[in-house]
């Protein structure tokens, strides 16, 4: 991979050193493909690696510093290794120090210092988890090069946690899951309560996944979000008449809460509440259809994963909704749909490859005709999770 001499040497430039002691490891990006809002209600999600991703290229040092740099960004950094503690000023530096912070804190002490330079190809902040990605594959490096296992299970805990309480983002552990576990041509299904996850196949094909950023800044997302998820709780409540010991929604078959669901007082509790429901059983529908390989019914099951997230759950907005529309005016398209939390970030769609031009050309010109927002189109396949790369591969 020419990339990979083209980043030793910057890595050499910077630090110093020898190219013959640099590792390199990569951390893909992840999409999540049906299964939205289910994570905090007891259902599963169905996340994919995606093939691009987050590089690190990694050496170790004499002394018992951590030097940082980033292709992506013009902030360095050197600091101890006995001294490890959340900075503002360090700003996206935290991410890997959030890491060896956890580390310490799972009885791991670095036995030296070590050399970082990151490599990132996805967008940061748009939800494809850029975040998740710079941790999972500092973690999976440490614990390579300090000869302890690299369990990706325990890697992608471990990573949510140090996002969690070092870097203070309160996020799920979906994003960590997927960029770790995540497989070539499978996704996951995965159930965010137990950790439980199966790899699903997921043959592609004739058709890519497109995913579309709608590069809207995403302002109220932590409050909605936290409005939600008080709905869905609302919703338990009042099924307990009926459920006495319920904790969750998902804990419900789509039957058992439709005989109930007049329980729920509220109209619009109510609305999240099906959502969630008939997310759920979507989901289930999806590893039916998938066991066939069936591409177009699955396509069916992401728009109407969309239509219930903008008409039921709320959470689309304009530019979601703009965008999937004029992805599902385009021939050859199976499905559209929003993925992550919404009001902003990513639609993703399934496009057969002779479409995927006249798709980015169609959907970005009505996107930004109708929005006055300039879109960006990654055409991806799912690929490995974290891994280490040698030599041309
Ligand atoms: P997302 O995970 O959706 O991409 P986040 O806001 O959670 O968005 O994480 C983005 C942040 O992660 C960046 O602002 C930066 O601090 C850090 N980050 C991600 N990738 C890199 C990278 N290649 N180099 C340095 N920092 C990175
Ligand atoms: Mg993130």
């Amino acid at each position: 991979m020419a990339q990979l001499t083209e980043l030793k040497q910057k890595f050499v430039q910077h630090f110093g050193g020898n190219e013959a002691d640099i590792s390199a490891f990569q951390a893909p990006g992840r999409v999540n493909l049906i299964g939205e809002h289910t994570d905090y209600n007891g259902g599963s999600v169905f996340p994919a690696a995606l093939t691009f991703g987050t590089t690190l290229l990694i050496a170790p040092r004499e002394d018992r510093k951590l030097g940082f740099a980033s292709t992506n960004f013009p902030l360095t950094k050197e600091i101890s290794l006995d001294n490890i503690a959340f900075s503002e000023e360090d700003d996206w530096a935290n991410y890997p120090k959030g890491i060896v912070w956890e580390l310490k804190h799972r009885g791991i002490d670095l036995s030296r210092g070590y050399n970082f330079l990151f490599h990132g190809e996805i967008p940061n902040g748009s939800g494809l988890s850029s975040s998740a990605s710079i941790e999972v594959v500092t973690a999976y490096a440490l614990l390579a090069l300090e000869g302890k296992p690299t369990d990706t299970v325990e890697i992608a805990v471990w990573s949510q946690h140090a996002e969690n309480e070092f870097v203070g983002v309160k996020c799920g552990i979906m994003d960590q899951f997927a960029v770790a576990n995540g497989r070539k041509e499978h996704a996951i299904l995965l159930d965010c309560d137990t950790l439980k996850y199966e790899l699903v196949p997921f043959r592609s094909g004739d058709y890519k996944l497109v995913i579309g950023n709608t590069n809207k800044r995403r302002g109220l997302v932590d409050s909605k979000y936290n409005e939600r998820r008080s709905q869905c709780e609302q919703a338990v409540k009042d099924l307990r008449q009926a459920f006495p010991e319920l904790t969750l929604l998902g804990q419900l078959t789509l039957e058992q809460y439709q005989a109930n669901e007049h329980l729920i007082q509220d109209e619009t509790v109510r609305r999240r509440a099906r959502h969630v429901i008939e997310e759920i059983h979507r989901v289930s529908s999806s590893m039916e259809v998938l066991k066939n390989n069936d591409l177009a019914a699955f396509g069916q099951l992401m728009n109407g994963s969309h239509d219930s997230l903008r008409d039921l759950y709320e959470v689309t907005g304009i530019e979601l909704d703009t965008m999937v529309d004029a992805a599902r005016s385009v021939p050859g398209v199976l499905g559209s749909r929003m993925t992550g939390a919404g009001f902003g970030g990513c639609t993703v769609s399934l496009v057969h490859q002779d479409s995927v031009e006249r798709f980015i050309s169609e959907v970005g010109s009505k996107y930004e005709a109708a929005t006055g927002l300039k879109p960006a189109f990654y055409v991806c396949d799912i690929g490995d999770g974290v891994r280490e790369i040698k030599g041309e591969a």
